[in-house]
């Protein structure tokens, strides 16, 4: 029963999006962005987490793969690579990884659980990040204990708090150089609030509370995939929360969508148009390579996106990407 309904769902986002008589959505003829998932290890088990990450996962990226990815990066010519995971930094190529990156002038963002910096053996990983000028993206679902702790586990809310003080201190969030991101996602089936207004309140509240400061926040929408999903069916709210997608759905955002301008690959090279699909492996498709060490760099550009259901939680309301709202 739900598989065919997600059949037919999956035929409606393509149709949703098209313009003409061109049934599917197209990546843009110049991609910004490589985002690398480097491995599934983390030192959490959060609730929402899409590629069900934890301590027991053992799948990280190599070496060659990671030299594969320079390669196509030079091959495209991309602005950025978005290094996540898991927690990306328990990959042992993790900094040769980053410094080989930055010797080429391209830009790092980091996505950081910041719980992983109290962890031993990452006592220098923030000087590390300072010096090589990367950006930090990292999730703070709510400026309440409470919620925090509920999405990610016990404890996380105060110890996200110690380590963005020790971020504040090198200059994280402070000097323009050094961005700190913050991401927030709802904690249920709803979309997220208006992100400029959401900032805000973190702005005031983090200040006040324990004076520490951060630069832009980033509103998320739950993707209906992984341990949410789960969660979702077995609360009985799947049907209602995608409805709930489908309604808001924003041709404004379709542009923007982050598909459109990046290429995801995972830890073993295999090629995904987001790091949702990563997450449903379902790899690019169509003409377009599916994996780095097989790879046409131009089979990239002007690709046709691989949809499923779960795209829609990007085109809600004001959309959503791993750079937050998109309009
Ligand atoms: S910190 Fe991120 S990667 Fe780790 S379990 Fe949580 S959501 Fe998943
Ligand atoms: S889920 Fe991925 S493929 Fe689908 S619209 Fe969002 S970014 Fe694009």
């Amino acid at each position: 029963m739900s598989n065919s309904m997600e059949e037919t769902v999956v035929d409606t986002f393509d149709e949703q999006v098209s313009v003409g008589d061109d049934f599917g959505l197209y990546a843009a003829d110049k991609l910004s962005t490589l985002q690398v998932n480097i491995g599934l290890i983390c030192n959490l088990t959060c609730r929402h987490c899409h590629v069900n990450s934890s301590p027991k996962r053992k799948e990280e990226m190599h070496w060659d793969t990671m030299e594969s990815i320079l390669n196509l990066a030079d091959s495209l010519d991309v602005e950025a690579i978005d290094i996540t995971g898991g927690a990306p930094e328990m990959n042992p190529q993790f900094k040769r990884f980053v410094s080989a990156i930055r010797a080429k002038g391209i830009n790092v963002i980091i996505r950081t659980n910041l719980t992983i910096h109290l962890e031993p053996g990452y006592e220098d990983f923030i000087e590390f990040f300072a010096q090589e000028q990367v950006q930090l993206v990292a999730s703070l679902p709510c400026y309440l204990e409470e919620n925090v702790d509920k999405q990610r586990g016990e404890g996380v809310y105060y110890e996200s708090i110690d380590v963005i003080k020790k971020l504040n201190a090198v200059g994280y969030g402070v000097k323009p150089e050094l961005p700190l991101n913050l991401v927030y996602n709802p904690g249920g089936p709803s979309l997220p609030p208006n992100q400029a207004s959401l900032e805000d309140d973190y702005h005031r509240e983090l200040e006040e509370r324990f004076g520490i400061v951060f630069t832009h926040l980033n509103t998320i929408t739950n993707v209906p995939i992984g341990r949410f999903k789960t969660d979702l069916r077995r609360d009985k709210q799947l049907d209602g929360y995608m409805d709930t997608l489908r309604g808001a759905y924003n041709q404004d955002t379709v542009e923007p969508l982050m598909c459109r301008h990046q290429v995801s690959i995972a830890w073993d090279g295999t090629l995904y148009d987001c790091d949702f699909n990563l997450a449903l492996r379902m790899s690019t498709g169509y003409e377009a390579s599916s994996h780095i060490d097989n790879l046409d760099p131009q089979s990239l550009l002007n690709r046709r996106i691989v949809t499923g259901p779960h795209c829609y939680a990007c085109t809600a309301g004001s959309g959503s990407s791993c750079g937050g709202a998109l309009v």
